[in-house]
């Protein structure tokens, strides 16, 4: 293949589709050609989004669900939140990639290619490209069959190897399994979702319930825990049938569809871009490392890319003082539960006891001020907390 394009996409799932979304959304990339490759169709509902903004969004069309209240119960804290001015949106995978695919399907300068990418190419093999594409340009791809293809910008969201297990940094797992169940007689609230329910055995490390009622009849309820090693598959089946049993007191109901997941919460520095190549995604390190909340980030990421383009700006964009801060706060975060120095459902059981939702919500968006920040930790205990917080803030200067 020696046709070049102006830009790749590579791995076409939440990151890869946002950014194309903004593309096709904006008259500026009309004329530019545009390569999208995914190894998969992307035409199953394989995992669902949840996410707290203020203003409407691209996505907002797509909306399935969305909440102003929200519950949080712990042993310790239970409260009724209400969020204002932020909703909790959830978005359904099957929507998100069947809004993108028809909108790009219309669009002449958007190809979509299924195939699977064995690596990025760089500098060397541009070298060697120039006997055989005139055009050269400055990022490209192998596919597995061996074609390369090229383009001013390569934008991926795949992670090709592991995350490097180094000892400087904590290596956390956000891991879960949901089933979304229909009862036969009304038992939810559909307008209030359950965030955070840490009521349930902690005995593996940080573990919470949440659960997301869609109607008085359909919810999907997550098992979810926040620790360094995943569980036998059996468990995570047997605590979700527990939880609607006894917690929920629903007996009579099906399962009517099920998502697991595993997302990293490190604080692993993922590079950003390599030349022309610009990673994004979890693969750009976009999943919060204290949270594994990663959509709202994408969205902020992949609108800076589209706006650095627009205005003929570099790309090579490191994080925002807001980033290292927040990275900084998640490092705390992990080095207390590394460490096992405090239980987490006792953290954010005082964080949002001592703090008002919507600023907490900021918070673990890294959008809070100082003066909201400082209120926020000095919620949490500080003969724990500053101890950790001053050997994560040596390590920044070795990053
Ligand atoms: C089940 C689940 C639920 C989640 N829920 C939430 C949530 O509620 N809120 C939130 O903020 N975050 C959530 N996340 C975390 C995060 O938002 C998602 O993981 C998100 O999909 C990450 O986007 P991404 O583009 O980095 O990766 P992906 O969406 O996984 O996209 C990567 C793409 O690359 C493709 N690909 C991979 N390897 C290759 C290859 N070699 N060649 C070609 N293509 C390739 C894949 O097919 C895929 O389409 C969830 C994650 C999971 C797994």
């Amino acid at each position: 293949m020696n046709k070049t394009y102006d830009y790749i996409v590579a791995g076409a799932g939440c990151a890869g589709m946002s950014l194309l979304m903004r593309m096709a959304s904006d008259p500026f990339f009309t004329s530019k050609q545009i390569l999208v490759v995914d190894a998969d169709d992307k035409n199953l509902n394989d995992r669902t989004w949840c996410f707290w903004e203020k203003d409407a969004d691209i996505f907002e069309p797509i909306v399935h669900h969305q909440w102003e209240e929200l519950d949080f119960f712990s042993n310790h804290f239970s409260q009724v939140m209400d969020i204002a001015p932020y909703q909790y949106k959830m978005i359904r995978g099957i929507d998100f990639y069947a809004y993108v695919k028809n909108t790009i399907a219309s669009l002449p300068n958007i190809e979509w290619k299924k195939a699977s990418v064995k690596r990025l190419l760089g500098a060397t093999e541009k070298q060697v490209s120039q006997t055989t594409s005139p055009n050269l340009t400055p990022a490209g791809i192998e596919l597995n069959d061996g074609t390369a293809i090229y383009a001013s910008y390569v934008f991926s969201s795949i992670l090709f190897d592991p995350i490097p297990a180094t000892s400087n940094d904590y290596h956390f797992l956000q891991h879960f399994t949901g089933w979304e169940i229909e009862t036969v007689s009304p038992c939810f609230n559909p307008v209030k979702a359950v965030f955070m329910d840490f009521r349930v055995s902690q005995e593996h490390g940080t573990t919470f319930m949440y659960v997301l009622p869609t109607s008085t009849t359909k919810a999907l309820v997550e098992y979810t825990l926040f620790t360094e090693r995943l569980l036998p598959e059996e468990a995570y089946e047997k605590a979700i049938r527990d939880y609607i049993g006894s917690e929920l007191k629903i007996q009579d109901y099906t399962i009517v569809h099920r998502e697991k997941g595993v997302i990293p919460m490190t604080t692993h520095n993922f590079p950003r871009y390599q030349d022309n190549h610009i990673y994004i995604g979890i693969a750009g390190g976009e999943a919060k490392a204290s949270s594994g909340y990663a959509f709202k980030s994408i969205q902020k990421r992949t609108a800076a890319i589209v706006k650095a383009l627009k205005q003929g700006k570099s790309l090579a964009i490191n994080k925002s003082f807001a980033e290292k801060k927040g990275h900084l706060y998640d490092a705390v975060l992990l080095h207390v539960l590394h460490y096992q120095k405090m239980a987490g459902d006792q953290v954010f059981a005082d964080i949002f006891k001592g703090n008002k939702a919507a600023d907490v919500l900021s918070f673990l968006d890294n959008e809070s001020s100082l003066f909201t920040d400082l209120k926020i930790m000095s919620s949490v205990p500080t003969r724990i907390f500053l101890p950790a917080a001053l050997q994560e803030m040596t390590k920044l200067g070795k990053h």
